[in-house]
Formats: C-alpha cells, sequence, structure tokens
C-alpha cells in the first residue's frame, strides 16, 4: 500500500493544487511556516499550529471539537512525523482526506499507514488503513536551514526503517527492493555529504517498511523516547544494537553513519529489568524480528547501550 497520489521533486509542493477551505497541521511557528504556505501558494486555509511532538490523543481530539462544522475539506500535515500522524489520525475519525507533506525528511510517515500517538504519556504504533495518505508532496525544498540535529535524526530513522525493514520477517522482494535503495542513497546522502538526496531516500524508505515493519530497534528505542529522548536520536545505539543480535547485513553500515553523525551513547532512568517488562509487551515490533526475543536479550541490548558504548 502507498498514497493513491505522489508527487517528489523540486517545486512538487509549490505546483500542486490545494482544495480550499483545508486545514493546515504544524509543529513549527509562523516565522517559519509563513514562508512555507507563501512557496505552496495556498489560499483560504486555516492552520492548527499547537502541535508538540509525540503528540496525545487529547490534542487530537481537541483539533476535531475545534473545527467542526467548519466545513474542513481537507487535513494537510506539514512538517515532521508528529504534523503527519495527527493528520493521519484525525482523517480516520472524520474521514477528511489528508495530504501529507514532509519538511525534516526521515520518517517517511507520509507513504504509511503507521501513526504514532501517545496514550497516557506512553507512545503507542497504530496502524490502519486509514490512515494512509490520500497524496504525499516530498518536495526538497523544505530541506535547506534544517537545524543539523533535527536533520541527523531524521537520516537515522530512515536508515533504521529502511534496515530493520529489511531484515523484518514480514519483508517480501518487493519491501526488500525500497529498503535496500533507501539504505543505498541514505548512506551516499550521509557519507558523502550529498543531503539533497535524503528527502528521495526516506521517501522510499516509508514505501519499504511501511510495507513490512520496523523490527527490535524501534522496540528498544521506546523506552528511551519516553525519557525525552528523540526518536532519531535513541535509534543510533537501539538500532545498532539490534542489528548486532540480529547478525544484519547493515550492522557495520549503520555504525559507521552513526559514527559519521558524531552520536553519543544514550543513558536510562528506569532499572533495565523495569526497561525490558515495558518493552517485552511491544508484540508489534518483536514478533517481526528475524530472531525470537527473550526478556533477558532485550536486558543484554540495554546493558550494551547504557553502560558500554555500541558505537564504539
Ligand atoms: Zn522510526
Amino acid at each position: 500500500m502507498m498514497p493513491r497520489k505522489i508527487v517528489y521533486g523540486a517545486n512538487a509542493a509549490k505546483e500542486f493544487q490545494y482544495p480550499e477551505n483545508s486545514l493546515i497541521i504544524t509543529t513549527t511557528t509562523p516565522d517559519i511556516y509563513e514562508n512555507w504556505l507563501n512557496y505552496m501558494g495556498i489560499k483560504k486555509y486555516e492552520v492548527y499550529d499547537k502541535v508538540t511532538p509525540d503528540p496525545a490523543i487529547e490534542t487530537i481530539e481537541e483539533i476535531k471539537r475545534k473545527y467542526e462544522g467548519k466545513e474542513i475539506s481537507t487535513y494537510i500535515g506539514l512538517g515532521g512525523g508528529s504534523s503527519m500522524d495527527v493528520c493521519k489520525y484525525l482523517g480516520k475519525l472524520t474521514g477528511i482526506q489528508k495530504i501529507l507533506i514532509p519538511t525534516t525528511f526521515g520518517t517517511g510517515a507520509e507513504m504509511t499507514t503507521y501513526a504514532v500517538v501517545s496514550f497516557n504519556h506512553k507512545k503507542k504504533l497504530l496502524q490502519d488503513e486509514a490512515f494512509l495518505a490520500d497524496s504525499a508532496v516530498v518536495d526538497p525544498y523544505f530541506l535547506p536551514g534544517t537545524p543539523f540535529n533535527i536533520m541527523r535524526n531524521s537520516a537515522c530513522d530512515a536508515l533504521a526503517q529502511a534496515s530493520e525493514g529489511y531484515d523484518s520477517k514480514l519483508a517480501n522482494p518487493f519491501t526488500k527492493l525500497f529498503c535496500k535503495e533507501a539504505f543505498e542513497i541514505l548512506e551516499d546522502a550521509i557519507m558523502n555529504d550529498k543531503q539533497e538526496l535524503l528527502p528521495y531516500g526516506a521517501m522510499l524508505s516509508g514505501i519499504g517498511f511501511g510495507n513490512s515493519s520496523t523490527t527490535l530497534g524501534h522496540a528498544l528505542s521506546y523506552v528511551f523516547s519516553n525519557e525525552g529522548v528523540p526518536h532519531g536520536y535513541a535509534l543510533s545505539s537501539c538500532t545498532t544494537v539490534s542489528h548486532k543480535f540480529n547478525k544484519s547485513v547493515y550492522y557495520e553500515r549503520f555504525k559507521k553513519i552513526c559514527q559519521k553523525l558524531k552520536f553519543e551513547p544514550l543513558t536510562l532512568k528506569q532499572s533495565l529489568d523495569e526497561a525490558a517488562g515495558v518493552i517485552m509487551p511491544d508484540r508489534g515490533h518483536l514478533d517481526n524480528n528475524p530472531i525470537p526475543v527473550t526478556k533477558q536479550d532485550i536486558v543484554n541490548c540495554l546493558d550494551e547501550m547504557v553502560n558500554k558504548n555500541p558505537l564504539q
């Protein structure tokens, strides 16, 4: 599955015809998104800009209530994964069509049937056909000016998704084709400083892992996210140790890219045993891992991350 319409390339977001009475959902501030909206040439729209990273279900319900009866024709998710996830969940609740426009290029969320939403301060990975975008617009215009931290976290997420997706038990020759190509493009982008390749790599990663799944690396990452570590940052260590555990063909290459991006080791406030207890019920990721994972395996992976340096 992928969006009905995918528009990619220079000026894609400028040339796209946006329906009137759209509601734009974004995590950014007016000084940034006003330039974006000018570029897009969109007319007659509303903006909701109070979305925060790791959006909560309460925020989504608040937006639904706020715009009820306002004849919103389309949701436009403009920003990183959080803006798009809110848009996806809203679309499922109301049946209103959605256009997803990534600006940080990493999650590949514009391509997938996944959404991450927080319930009681815990991030939950949801999957539903109704989350799929009607249109995805991928335009490298949004890339320049992205702060280094956001760029490297996004790139790391895209690389983790491509390589975990390749190894996933749900992978098939079609999804592997996308994951493999995505990893190679993203690796070239980082190792050879060709950042302009990131949007295309992230998009292919989204198609690949979106039709298979991520695995142990992502499962491990959520305990760090719950303690405030950005998703992509957490994956630098989490996916490295999980690739080592799985004997992934991507282990060395993924680690080298993380070294080039200068990621530091992670810390954890809760005990390893407690964290492993939180990770174990995440069957959506763990059941698709190429090798069965026990609670002790998870404790060992966490130990390697917080007491040693897996990126050395
Ligand atoms: Zn991810």
